[in-house]
């Protein structure tokens, strides 16, 4: 799954040529794209509408419209957007939808695996929409450690499955929770409410710090699909602990480890990021959490 950094590789890259752009002819090949919708009806709705911006929001890419409308695209593991020359992708299997600009390019839609969906919201729909799911950015000046600090005070969860949780703030997944604990030096099991005001305050830096980093090397690409423009990015390059199981840790020499959070794959430094004695007392007396229970499956 493409984590913010990448979707911003992604908006950065499109905003340029899309920018003030019409959308000449739209044709989506694939029904489910558009479910429950009919896909000639998105696509009429969406022909002669001219791009005002393109944004990210959390994960999602949001194509804005001189008309107010927006279409929301969000993110899947192998869905890519790829900006080309008219019909240069007119043999891909994997195409789902071609938007004609009138400039004369494309704006291909492919996707290998079919999770994709495109919806189309009307101008008062889209705050809505998105304040359901997701909360804050991340690297906006807003998000505040007191503000991280509110979203955490409540949860006993696991600090990695609240920092996956779209709604304690937008865009992180699975690489950028594990390499934003390994930069604060908090061990992803830790209780989210056991972090002291300092704790949160290095994690607020860290989870900055990380996803710039990300978005400095255009993402992470650890399959082929992995960058949803189809170029890779170089962040899987510089990870910290992400997949470098037995490596050391640059900072204490530690081998990384690994372990399952909230069902996921998860690397931390056993040697610098550790749950402390007394926690790890209290953990094993009580009865094991929904994400404890599953890491032993
Ligand atoms: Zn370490």
């Amino acid at each position: 799954m493409p984590e913010l950094p990448e979707v911003e590789t992604v908006r950065s890259r499109l905003a340029p040529v899309l920018s003030g752009r019409r959308f000449d002819r739209v044709e989506i090949f694939d029904p489910r794209l558009t479910r429950p919708i009919d896909p000639v009806e998105v696509a009429t709705e969406l022909e002669g509408e001219r791009i005002s911006d393109v944004g990210r929001r959390g994960k999602y890419l949001v194509v804005g419209f001189e008309s107010g409308r927006s279409l929301l695209i969000p993110p899947r593991m192998t869905v890519s957007i790829r900006h080309t020359p008219p019909d240069a992708l007119a043999v891909d299997p994997y195409r789902r939808a071609v938007v004609r600009l009138d400039d004369g390019s494309d704006v291909v839609y492919r996707d290998v695996r079919r999770f994709g969906t495109w919806l189309v919201v009307e101008p008062d729909e889209l705050e809505p929409y998105l304040a359901a799911r997701i909360g804050g950015e991340p690297l906006a000046r807003a998000f505040t450690p007191r503000r991280l600090a509110e979203r955490l005070r409540n949860r006993r969860a696991p600090i990695k499955s609240a920092l996956l949780d779209q709604r304690t703030f937008a865009g992180m997944g699975n690489i950028y929770a594990d390499e934003a604990l390994w930069r604060a030096g908090i061990h992803p099991l830790r209780p989210a409410n056991t972090l002291a005001a300092e704790d949160v305050e290095r994690l607020t830096r860290a989870v900055k710090a990380a996803l710039r980093a990300g978005i400095a090397r255009h993402g992470a690409t650890l399959r082929d699909y992995a960058t949803p423009d189809g170029r890779r990015g170089r962040m899987q390059h510089t990870l910290k602990v992400y997949g470098r199981s037995g490596e050391p840790c640059e900072r204490c020499g530690a081998p990384i480890g690994k372990t399952r959070v909230a069902g996921r794959g998860t690397w931390y430094c056993p040697g610098c990021q550790r749950l402390d004695v007394g926690q790890a007392a209290r953990r094993s007396s009580r009865r094991p959490s929904r994400s404890r229970r599953q890491s032993s499956v």
